[in-house]
């Protein structure tokens, strides 16, 4: 059983935690290759979010890696990624899953997805969003090839990986468990399909 301190996201959904500045986030896939979809807001305007495209000038890097700093849109740090337990293979360039990600695939009827994640657990805090900003993807592993051709092969990452981040200014996070429970050829973000819990401690 995790200590008092730790809070399980179950599978296929989604909770907020207000993480202030100074504190630590640590997001765990206590069983491995399970994509956790993570979003933060500043925690006194909602109008500012984490945005993975500036940060990625910022980093001159399109995965997260340790030292690098989490930039606002209006290119504020928020975040810095303190450590790296799965070995690197993050990506933060896949758009949240949303219903209609699921309907191209075939899916019929409502699914779960990490946008409606976001949207219910930032609603139980009070806040309305109503657009989904890009989201950085802890253990996704998406390359982009020489050629530029993205790609998303069976996921790697180990039981037990983790990502840990310290809050620069108060923010409030949304982890989403990827309910990604479908396999196209070329897109398997959980493996085989699986969707599990995620753990997360803030310290
Ligand atoms: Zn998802």
């Amino acid at each position: 059983m995790p200590s008092p301190e730790k809070t399980i996201v179950p599978p296929k959904e989604g909770r907020a935690f207000h993480v202030p500045r100074g504190r630590h986030i640590r997001i765990t896939t206590p069983k491995g290759h399970q994509a956790a979809d993570f979003f933060a807001y500043n925690a006194h305007s909602t109008a500012e979010w984490l945005s993975p495209p500036h940060t990625w000038i910022a980093s001159c890097s399109i995965t997260p890696r340790p030292g690098d700093l989490f930039l606002s849109r209006f290119r504020r740090p928020m975040m810095t990624m303190c450590e790296d337990g799965a070995e690197g293979v993050h990506d933060m360039l896949l758009p949240a899953c949303d219903q209609f990600r699921y309907e191209f695939f075939g899916h019929e009827g409502p699914h779960p997805s990490c946008s409606d994640n976001l949207m219910t657990a930032m609603r139980r805090e009070g806040h309305e969003i109503i657009v989904i900003p890009q989201p950085v993807n802890f253990f996704t592993n998406t390359n982009v090839d020489p050629d530029g051709r993205l790609v998303a092969p069976e996921n790697i990452v180990k039981p037990g990986a983790y990502v840990e981040l310290e809050a620069l200014i108060d923010v409030i996070c949304v982890v989403s468990s990827c309910p990604f429970d479908i396999t196209p050829k070329g897109w398997e973000i959980n493996a085989g399909g699986k969707v599990t819990e995620l753990e997360v401690e803030v310290k």
